[in-house]
């Protein structure tokens, strides 16, 4: 569709040029004095070219970022089903708490005596999700869920190796999130791939069939990326344990189940917690993300350092072999300092606003909300797993194929709608997956809005305009992007000559 505007906008959507070609030799939107006793602002020194910076005057800077910002679709814009991702809403009580100056200002390096009351917070969320998971020890330092597995699956590999018992493959469900094999792959382990069975589960007699001596873990996702519970958990857990190994839960997917299940009771080793996902916390677009590692009282004597220590002058940080109580056998150190705080004032506030009740209403709410979309749409798209579902709902691509389209048209065509579209080709057990995620924060409306969307898209589809799909989106600031392209040959720098 060629622009109808003479501008490039449209309404007030505008059109918006990079900073650099916005900008004019010389302008300034700060007018410095000249500086005393020096040549000039270099000291003397001579420029040998331009600099290449755009000079742009302060509401020009002010306008571009405000209309970017308006372009940013995000999860206090609207609907985000992304499954996996759990995109949830962020309580501004959250943002309140995590700004005060108390913890805000803080600096990582201040005297223990200064922090008290931030590493009571760290140790209260480290307290709750002990309870919440009946796990024994938490390490709290991990920066994401994939840094939980690796210091996870790290303590793992020191325990077996303080048993003189170094083993060498990792069992890992086929339909894993891609940071489970590349974890143990990282820390040098032989990743074996498990099938899962027509239930969409993993497949318990070929997992048996793979255990042996050299089997150091299994890493499993419960409820797993098919939103579905691997009912067959007790069983995975007796085996890998008579085995001489460990489980390792993925614990992306806890908001699921948090306040109902623990995991403990499940027969989990050890497992990550994304506090950006199941205890709300804004992330998305690369961070910050919080992933402290859960784990069993075999495993918590390995857990890195810093970790908090409780002595006769309060709360401190035990940073290395000097100060660290007698048990302790960590495997090393994952990061520089103790975590992500602003997560965890951010986790914390909203684990006590609300409480052990509330939290369990999250998980019920969440799968409620999931099986509704589930129900409402299986017979307007195709669901390879009949339901009920987890927390999110899983279609494929069966009905879209056979009317000519791809899942990345339909997914393209919601944007049009004023969608945020679902996760897409994950997992990739199912072909042309669709996966969506509700969480628990979506109203009924909300869910009939998306449900009534997807119903007219698919009438629209079955009377024959595949074309309406495959070119969306029409509406958006972009239309398709090449994606390959911009992959493989990454334009990140403005070369205003080129
Ligand atoms: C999000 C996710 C991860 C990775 O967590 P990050 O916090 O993004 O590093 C791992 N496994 C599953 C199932 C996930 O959904």
């Amino acid at each position: 569709m060629k622009e109808v505007t003479t501008s490039g906008h449209r309404g007030l959507d505008f059109e918006e040029p990079l900073l650099f070609e916005q900008g004019a030799r010389g302008r300034t939107g700060v007018d410095l004095p000249e500086a005393k006793g020096a040549k000039n602002r270099l000291g003397g020194l001579q420029r040998k070219g331009d600099v290449g910076l755009p000079g742009l005057s302060e509401p020009q800077v002010i306008r571009h970022f405000t209309r970017l910002s308006q372009k940013n679709y995000g999860i206090d814009t609207g609907f985000y089903p992304l499954g996996s991702c759990t995109m949830k809403h962020n309580p501004r009580l959250n943002e309140k708490m995590a700004r005060l100056p108390g913890f805000a200002s803080l600096h990582p390096l201040q005297p223990f005596s200064t922090v008290q009351g931030a590493l009571e917070v760290i140790d209260q969320v480290a307290a709750w999700l002990k309870t919440l998971t009946g796990l024994h020890g938490v390490a709290m330092s991990p920066a994401a869920g994939a840094q939980g597995e690796l210091c996870g699956m790290m303590a793992i590999r020191a325990a077996l190796t303080e048993r003189g018992d170094a083993r060498s493959r990792v069992l890992v469900p086929e339909s894993a999130h891609g940071t489970n094999p590349a974890t143990a792959a990282s820390l040098g382990y032989q990743v074996d791939p498990v099938p899962g069975n027509a239930r969409g589960r993993m497949d318990l007699d070929a997992f048996r069939a793979k255990l042996g001596p050299d089997v150091a873990a299994v890493m499993l996702t419960n409820p797993n990326t098919c939103g579905l519970f691997e009912n067959d958990i007790l069983e995975v857990a007796n085996a890998i344990h008579d085995a001489g190994g460990f489980l390792y839960a993925d614990g992306a997917n806890f908001n699921a189940i948090v306040g109902r299940v623990r995991p403990v009771d499940l027969g989990v080793d050890c497992m990550h917690i994304n506090l950006h996902k199941t205890f709300s916390t804004p992330h998305g677009g690369g961070g910050p993300g919080s992933g402290p590692v859960v784990l069993s009282k075999a495993l918590a004597p390995f857990a890195p350092y810093p970790f908090l220590v409780h002595d006769e002058k309060g709360l401190r940080l035990a940073e290395n072999g000097q100060d660290a109580p007698k048990d302790a056998k960590p495997f090393g150190r994952l990061k520089g300092f103790h975590g992500q705080m602003g997560m965890f004032v951010r986790a914390l506030t909203y684990m006590l606003s609300h409480g052990g009740d509330g939290l369990r209403q999250v998980a019920d709410d969440a799968v409620l909300n999931a099986n509704y979309l589930l129900a409402a749409l299986k017979d307007e798209l195709s669901a390879p797993y009949p339901g009920p579902c987890m927390h999110e709902a899983l279609f494929d691509d069966a009905t879209l194929r056979a009317h000519g389209i791809t899942t990345l048209d339909f997914a393209k065509a919601l944007i049009d709608e004023g969608f945020h579209p679902m996760t897409i080709y994950f997992p990739l057990v199912v072909h042309g997956a669709l996966l969506m995620e509700p969480t628990e924060c979506e109203s009924r409306e909300g869910l009939d809005q998306f449900i009534q969307t997807v119903k007219a898209l698919m009438a629209r589809l079955k009377s024959g305009e595949t074309a309406y799909f495959q070119e969306a989106p029409r509406l958006a600031p972009r239309r398709r992007l090449d994606e390959t392209q911009a992959a493989r040959r990454p334009v990140l720098r403005f070369r205003p000559e080129a």
